[in-house]
């Protein structure tokens, strides 16, 4: 591979063309491991980003794609329809919370936030009520690259600070700071509800991670904290947008994380593992009453349509990879992955270089104390025949949920000797 062009002409994600790190190239992947071109296998423990539940070259997922290539890789949404959509939205209202009846299908994850957004300020702007437009959103949040998505992400820690002044403004929550599997107390909750209090006349929205704050540090947070939020949006007449495109289709431990709260969102939005890691696509699903009230208002349509939206190639290996997901044992396989992490990583917590150790579902996280040097330790890794990304001190997987117990050893491992001796 011509790896000169790529350092000097092609951007990767948050990355420098001056004098770039190494890329790694890959030539194949297959099971759970991606292959180099010099032939070397690496357990893929990011899954691609969340999204590689099944692994790689799945055969169901290639067949699924395959016949749908045959017919038709494309065709506009506009005016015209399709089997894989309706089969796929079909799915979608069955397996998410049973209120979340209506589909918009979107062609990313940032996209999805973009329609979740749009979906809350037209709602209210239908009713008349127009100065309800602004979010309260939760520090240590991450939404996306776009600008309606970075709007949300934390002002201040977040990766888009340096847009700031070119962003809407919105309200911001301090992060939960009371744990997965911990009750949460009035003073958790206080300066949230606080916010709600003072400003729920300008507020449309809260928009957050439900129990899984990922790309703002991997954080689990209170089940019971999220059923609060919900309570406050209740209470106060405000929407709740609940971002699953990283948590959702299992990754928690449940197929999707509000279930841990026993919670509806009023908008859910999904990407990432929809189409098992294979290509993209997101949905944004709402409430009847949601979309209802959008279809009365003044403009009477819901505004926005992407080119690509509803791809039917995309649509078909999104029903293949949920039919696969729901048709094994992935509920074992996770909690499996769960007990493995915490026995297999805990070691590292009497390594003073390491802050905190944390597993939920098919999640792993050790936290260092300090920024790690992310080209050593990914060096380190793949010495070890793994393939992680490092994120200043955060080390995390997220592995895809068929690994088998000898990879998910080889993984955790790896972690073990390499940060044990950072
Ligand atoms: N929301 C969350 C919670 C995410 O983790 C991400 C991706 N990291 C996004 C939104 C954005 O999705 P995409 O990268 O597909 O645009």
């Amino acid at each position: 591979m011509d790896l000169d062009f790529d350092r000097n002409h092609i951007w990767h994600p948050y990355s420098s063309l001056i004098d770039p790190p190494p890329v790694y190239p890959v030539e194949r992947a297959e099971g759970v491991r991606i292959f180099l071109e010099d032939g070397r296998g690496l357990i893929d423990g990011m899954s691609s980003w969340w999204s590689a539940l099944h692994g790689y070259n799945v055969p169901e997922l290639n067949a699924a794609m395959r016949g749908q290539i045959e017919k038709m890789s494309h065709v506009m949404f506009g005016g015209l329809t399709h089997e894989p959509a309706i089969a796929l939205c079909k799915k979608l209202v069955e397996i998410t919370p049973a209120p979340l009846r209506r589909v918009f299908l979107a062609d990313s994850g940032s996209v999805s936030v973009e329609v979740a957004i749009k979906m809350a300020l037209q709602y209210w702007q239908s009713q008349g009520r127009g100065e309800k437009c602004k979010l309260l959103a939760l520090r240590n949040g991450y939404h996306g690259d776009t600008f309606g998505a970075m709007a949300t992400c934390d002002p201040v820690t977040g990766m888009h600070h340096i847009f700031a002044g070119q962003l809407t403004q919105h309200f911001f929550a301090p992060a939960p700071q009371v744990k997965f599997g911990q009750a949460c107390a009035e003073e958790d909750i206080a300066e949230l509800r606080q916010l709600i209090e003072q400003h729920h006349t300008q507020l449309a929205a809260v928009i957050l991670e439900p129990i899984v704050q990922g790309a703002g540090g991997m954080r689990f947070y209170s089940a019971e904290y999220l059923r609060r939020v919900r309570e406050l949006c209740d209470e106060h007449g405000l929407l709740l947008i609940a971002d699953e495109i990283a948590t959702g289709f299992g990754r928690s431990g449940k197929l999707f994380a509000c279930e841990h709260a026993g919670i509806c969102p009023d908008i859910l939005t999904l990407g990432k593992a929809l189409t098992g890691g294979t290509m993209t696509m997101a949905a944004a699903l709402c409430t009847d009453r949601v979309a209802e009230d959008i279809c009365r208002g003044e403009a009477g349509v819901f505004m926005h349509g992407p080119t690509f939206m509803g791809n039917p190639l995309a649509c078909a290996v999104s029903n293949a990879s949920i039919d696969l997901l729901l048709s094994g044992p992935w509920q074992q396989r996770v909690a499996s992955i769960e007990k493995h992490m915490q026995r297999a990583l805990a070691p590292l917590k009497d390594t003073a270089a390491v802050a905190d150790v944390r597993a939920l579902g098919a999640i792993g996280v050790v936290e260092m104390h300090e920024p790690v040097k992310m080209m050593q330790v990914q060096e380190a890794l793949i010495e070890r025949g793994v393939w992680l990304r490092p994120f200043g001190k955060l080390v995390y997987t997220m592995p895809p949920y068929v690994i088998s117990e000898d990879d998910l050893g080889q993984l955790t491992t790896a972690m073990v000797d390499v940060l044990g001796n950072l």
